[in-house]
């Protein structure tokens, strides 16, 4: 018999409050926000003038923001830890969002930007990105951080001294690996009349801390720039009361009509709003209700007109025209991009037809990460084919359409207010025609938040996260995410796996196939891995080996596919003859090669000697990011991992025995003898 799964997802955020430690109980965040003293009198004076200006210039704000992630010592890129490029995608989401990405008829572009901060307070480059691993605080790896002192979990005041920089000049964001709290908190932030002061900033969980969840930090940065709830002073039962200094109205914002707090009604379109007497459609895709990621699409006309005020009344020390430091460099960038958010120091493989993102993740430049240039930040790309111009940008963040096949390399010229620097990689992006062999496409017969999924698939150059808890149904990414592979010894495929959807007690079923014979099917001889998960995992990592055939076609992108179900796999699942339950279906591609360190890798940014090796190995590279070193024996098994945050390391290889091994560091490999 057919289970069907009802599960409702309500995420519960909470608002900002004027004092410093939070305080939460039955009643509610927003009945403690109601209180009278949070009602800034002059601002919403101040605010009014503004709306009255209606002729007043658009200006464009840059928020300059650090990510602070508070991680339990995972490898970067996993769990708690997650990586710059999770955090690059949030960001460009959540700019889109203030940009009117999503093209809503009530939505018009904010003109506000938040930009990565990429001075730090010393006046050196950064990131914008700082790592705390957090894993010897047992409270924190248990519980996280407490929303209020009655939850287990460790104080938010405590994190904030782990990690802080100057509020005046930067807005904080802290990524958790949990909000302990009665009610799934998933983020809070404070309002703009906290700027300046030590608790400012937002609190985010990091598994809304991704491209698919970037409603929330949206919303947070609303309340960060003043922005209450839609339903504001409502308890869940009634219309908002006029007990703060916004009336009725509840939010302080005449173009979004008080409503119900209630997250059913507010899901449902077609429901009557009983405080106006009108539809649902008015409030149900405000960024600033509680509703689905998806739902969240419009910040209103004067939402936006208050939000520009409270920078200008509150936090105008984060401006330029104030002298604000980070948009002052002292020195000129130092150019890195990643092409299809995978590091540009090896060659990579699309099929023909691929639309390819390159993000410039240069140093000391301000970047939004959406298609926004900040002043005096400036990109130029240029891809060219045998000396040819193909495209060419000045977007920081581009993508192109690869409609022909060959080899193309990329030049990139990047400004700040310093000075010019540029880059080329010669032959970096190889397209190749796409499969004339058919595959089938599965079927699912739920799909969405079931937290049951493929989370994560790292294999060579595939490095592919998607959306924890998600089951997507079927993903191809066959042609965006090609990796080579050694056609002889042993590859090593990492999957991160939930099962941990507190309604289901099933085991959750996972095989992988690589289609060697290229007939269309995946035989139970082509399997490469099979895993059981059993009920409360969340986010787990698999390690598998698999040593193809010795007869595999070479220099041929074939067909992987992982098939999962929260029901035992059949043969007519994996013919798509049957739906899956609760599937996660995910296709790559694989490309195999003689040996990983002569045919494919480009290494000329990863130096090993000496080499042979007698008991100090030298690692140098200039990768930017910092990274785990593993060592491998020719049979694919892991000898060694550290973890490295510079570009220099030296390891100690003297208790290996002889032979050949295999160095990795991110994406790039090395074989090194010890003598
Ligand atoms: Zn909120």
């Amino acid at each position: 018999m057919k289970k069907i799964i009802t599960l409702l997802l309500i995420l519960f955020t909470t608002v900002g409050y004027t004092q410093d430690e939070l305080i939460f109980d039955n009643c509610g965040a927003d009945q403690l926000y109601e209180n009278i003293n949070n009602y800034d009198a002059r601002f919403e004076s101040y605010y009014q003038s503004q709306l009255e200006l209606k002729s007043k210039n658009p200006v464009s704000y840059y928020i300059p923001v650090v990510f602070h992630i508070i991680h339990t010592g995972e490898p970067i890129g996993t769990g708690s830890n997650i990586s710059d490029v999770d955090i690059y995608n949030l960001l460009k989401s959540v700019n889109n969002h203030f940009k009117n990405a999503h093209n809503h008829p009530s939505n018009s572009n904010a003109n506000i930007q938040f930009v990565l901060a990429t001075k730090s307070p010393n006046g050196t480059c950064t990131k914008g990105i700082n790592r705390v691993d957090y894993s010897f605080n047992q409270t924190y790896v248990n519980h996280g951080t407490q929303f209020d002192t009655s939850n287990n979990g460790v104080p938010a005041a405590t994190i904030r001294t782990l990690s802080n920089w100057n509020p005046t000049q930067y807005y904080n964001i802290w990524i958790v690996n949990k909000i302990t709290s009665s009610s799934n908190v998933a983020a809070y932030a404070y309002l703009s009349s906290s700027h300046g002061q030590v608790y400012d900033g937002t609190f985010l969980s990091y598994e809304y801390a991704q491209e698919n969840t970037s409603g929330v930090l949206t919303h947070e940065l609303g309340h960060a720039l003043n922005l209450y709830h839609t339903f504001q002073g409502s308890n869940g039962t009634n219309c908002p009361a006029q007990i703060n200094g916004c009336g009725a109205n509840g939010d302080c914002v005449q173009d979004t009509p008080p409503h119900i707090k209630d997250h059913l009604k507010d899901l449902n379109l077609n429901a009557m709003n009983s405080c106006t007497g009108t539809n649902n459609s008015t409030f149900k895709n405000n960024y600033m209700t509680y509703t689905s990621n998806a739902n969240r699409k419009v910040f209103t006309p004067m939402q936006i007109m208050r939000m520009q005020s409270a920078i200008n009344f509150y936090r105008s020390s984060y401006l330029p025209a104030n002298n604000a430091a980070v948009f002052q460099m002292n020195q000129a960038p130092t150019i890195d991009f990643l092409i299809n958010d995978k590091s540009s120091h090896q060659k990579q493989v699309f099929c023909v037809g691929t639309t390819i993102s390159l993000k410039n993740i240069s140093s000391c430049f301000l970047n939004t990460f959406n298609n926004t240039t900040v002043p005096n930040h400036t990109s130029y790309w240029s891809v060219t084919k045998n000396g040819q111009t193909v495209f060419t940008s000045s977007d920081n963040n581009p993508e192109f359409t690869f409609t022909q096949t060959g080899n193309y390399s990329i030049t990139l010229l990047v400004s700040n207010n310093v000075g010019i620097r540029n880059l080329s990689r010669m032959n970096i992006i190889e397209i190749i025609p796409t499969t004339s062999i058919n595959y089938c496409s599965p079927t699912s017969q739920n799909i969405g938040y079931y937290a049951i999924g493929i989370n994560k698939v790292m294999m060579h150059q595939i490095n592919n996260s998607t959306a924890i808890g998600i089951n997507a149904g079927y993903s191809d990414f066959s042609c965006s995410h090609i990796t080579h592979a050694l056609s002889s010894g042993s590859n090593k495929i990492e999957v991160a796996l939930s099962n941990n959807n507190s309604s289901v007690t099933d085991n959750y079923y996972v095989e992988g196939y690589i289609d060697y014979n290229k007939n269309g099917s995946f035989e139970l001889n082509e399997l490469i891995f099979s895993e059981i998960v059993p009920p409360n995992t969340n986010n787990q990592t698999f390690i598998f080996f698999f040593t193809p055939p010795a007869n595999v076609p070479l220099k041929d992108v074939l067909r992987m596919r992982i098939f999962s179900d929260r029901y035992n796999l059949s043969n007519a699942k994996l013919n798509c003859a049957a739906q899956f339950n609760i599937g996660d279906v995910e296709d790559y591609g694989v490309y195999f090669v003689n040996s990983l360190g002569t045919e494919n890798i480009e290494h000329t940014n990863l130096k090993v000697y000496p080499n042979p090796v007698k008991d100090i190995l030298n690692i140098e590279t200039n990768t930017l990011e910092e990274g785990n070193i593993e060592i491998y024996s020719m049979s694919g098994q892991l000898i060694k991992s550290i973890k490295s945050d510079s570009q220099y390391i030296q390891i100690d290889v003297s208790m290996l025995s002889s032979g050949t091994y295999i160095l990795t560091i991110d994406n790039t490999s090395q074989k090194f003898i010890k003598e």
